[in-house]
């Protein structure tokens, strides 16, 4: 086996584990692997060990990747910080957006993805760690965003995401997790229907599981260190 297998299978270990744990069936437990400035060899790697979904931050160099691979069923999900020049890329490519802050960017994707495919599935990116983080939403701003997008006719509004800042200890990692899945909670007993909670990478998908994680996104515990763009 080679080390992508390897890894995935490790990964995959500590997802269940971490499910088990608190209670929860690790099949809720989607994991996403972040493929961003990995060649497509290393794609196709984890492909042969069973991974289909891939998480991608930078919107030229996702499509090259995704235009070599077509033939694949592949679901690729966009996790990166999403400008207006790019919105039409990806509304074209990819089936996933996890980093909508603005409804603005919103309002393009809806506009600009295509007729034959189905809704762009989205979350709304909300900034649980204060003046550490620029990205991501207000958690006030939450709810709103979510009614507004909820309309659009082309996004099928699927949850919230966080990128918390990064910390070593377990329960200072669990608490932006669980102040995005109260705001989860708040957003659904206001009537919007949500069934995921982005949140978890290679450091803390123990801590995001525990609060109820449903798509854990993992970059270098899959592939190893990023190789620089
Ligand atoms: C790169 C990235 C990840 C994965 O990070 P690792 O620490 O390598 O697991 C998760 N989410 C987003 C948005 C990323 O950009």
């Amino acid at each position: 086996m080679g080390a992508i297998a390897i890894n995935l299978q490790a990964v995959r270990e500590r997802i269940a584990k971490a499910a088990r744990a608190v209670g929860r069936d690790p099949g809720e437990v989607m994991l996403l692997a972040m493929s961003k400035s990995k060649p497509l060899a290393d794609i196709l790697a984890a492909a042969e060990a069973g991974q289909n979904a891939f998480g991608e931050n930078y919107a030229q160099e996702a499509v090259e990747k995704i235009s070599l691979a077509v033939n694949r069923h592949f679901a690729w999900h966009f996790t990166g910080p999403l400008q207006s020049n790019k919105t039409r890329l990806v509304a074209e490519n990819f089936a996933w957006v996890h980093t909508i802050e603005r409804l603005k960017i919103a309002e393009r994707l809806s506009a600009q993805r295509p007729e034959n495919l189905p809704p762009l599935q989205v979350c709304v990116q909300v900034n649980v760690s204060g003046e550490a983080s620029k990205s991501g939403c207000a958690p006030d701003d939450a709810l709103a965003l979510c009614l507004a997008i909820a309309s659009l006719p082309r996004l099928k509004l699927r949850g919230l995401m966080a990128i918390p800042e990064e910390t070593d200890d377990f329960a200072a990692q669990r608490q932006p997790f669980s102040r995005l899945r109260d705001i989860v909670d708040s957003i659904r007993a206001a009537g919007v229907p949500l069934d995921t909670l982005s949140m978890g990478m290679s450091h803390d998908l123990e801590a995001a599981i525990a609060e109820g994680a449903t798509i854990v996104r993992i970059g270098t515990a899959i592939f190893g260190q990023r190789n620089t763009l």
